[in-house]
């Protein structure tokens, strides 16, 4: 019987001695002294003694449990000590980890650059459909039906008369046929063309800008487009306007800067011309504004079109269009 006792005490030892956290010692209690416990059961086994046998067997029995009992809280404290020095060790003068905050896509900060631009101007910012039909995105702007840009390979077809916008002028058309001039409108938006390698995505944005009253003149488009492109990308920019053709304004001109990336010297993102070519522009064709009944006697108007992506890629170097749209959050967080 003290055999017993002296190897329930053993193995009570051993196992206390390896158990790594409170809760392993919370069990070995449980196991060792709950109601159903090693030391229970024995104790409950000494009636069944022989008398003379049961006081010593109960004094040990006891001594055990109380034993037990001191080195379990031992044990206890042994441990939370241990783990609270462990956290004492995590050194909390470390830099912490980079938690990444989310942030505009570069396309949407140009195009609200340009629109503030553009608003500071005395431009509404304005939007329109990208489901468009026949009438809005050709018709009234003077593209008559042979004109290349019909053609199935430039122009997403959505049925015979109804396409997706292949440019955001129809916004012009819609808001001149609601509203009698002065108009001043800036117009963003997504425009798509069946076109995708190094400069064309087959979904891309644009924005259109619009001003219409009396006496708007070649001298008011060039002053307005001159001091957008200095705010957009360098005060010091030169800028030139080179003649051009647009079914819907005449005369119509591209606008060109001095090269962002060689400063005019000459390089491959210029072709070595030293110049760059941003938007196009030109006075609105007296064709458009009998579309949308103004007299053409009495207002005069010049309106200009450009692609956001082509101004970002300028303005942050940028030398493929398809990493706007690549998701790639290394690209993406640079802005
Ligand atoms: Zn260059």
């Amino acid at each position: 019987m003290n055999a017993t006792i002296d190897q329930i005490k053993t193995e009570a030892l051993r196992e206390l001695a390896s158990a790594v956290d409170r809760d392993a010692v919370g069990e070995i209690a449980v196991r060792y002294l709950g109601r159903k416990g090693r030391v229970t059961q024995y104790l409950r086994h000494i009636s069944q003694l022989p008398s003379e046998e049961r006081p010593l067997a109960g004094k040990r029995a006891n001594e055990l449990k109380n034993f037990l009992s001191a080195e379990i809280e031992a044990a206890t404290r042994r441990l939370q000590a241990e783990a609270l020095k462990r956290v004492e060790e995590i050194d909390v003068s470390l830099p912490g980890r980079p938690c990444f905050s989310g942030a505009l896509h570069p396309i949407t900060q140009t195009t609200r650059e340009i629109c503030a631009i553009f608003n500071r101007l005395g431009f509404e910012t304005v939007e329109g459909p990208q489901v468009e039909t026949d009438y809005y995105n050709f018709e009234a702007l003077n593209i008559p039906k042979n004109h290349p840009a019909r053609e199935m390979q430039d122009t997403f077809y959505v049925s015979e008369n109804v396409v997706l916008r292949t440019h955001t002028s129809p916004i012009q058309v819609r808001i001149m046929a609601q509203r009698q001039p002065p108009v001043r409108i800036i117009a963003p938006g997504k425009v798509y063309r069946c076109d995708s390698d190094l400069t064309h995505t087959p979904m891309f944005h644009q924005v259109e800008g619009l001003m219409v009253d009396r006496k708007v003149s070649f001298g008011d488009l060039k002053g307005i487009l001159t001091t957008f492109v200095q705010q957009i990308f360098d005060p010091e920019t030169s800028v030139r306007f080179r003649p051009s053709f647009f079914p819907f304004t005449e005369p119509s001109a591209e606008v060109d800067i001095r090269c962002v990336i060689c400063r005019g010297n000459g390089c491959r993102v210029c072709s070595q011309t030293g110049w760059l070519e941003v938007l196009g522009s030109g006075m609105v064709h007296p064709a458009v504004f009998e579309n949308v009944g103004y007299d053409t006697r009495a207002y005069t108007g010049f309106a200009f079109g450009m692609g956001i992506e082509r101004i970002a890629m300028l303005k942050y170097q940028i030398d493929d269009i398809r990493r706007f749209f690549e998701n790639d959050s290394r690209f993406l967080r640079q802005f």
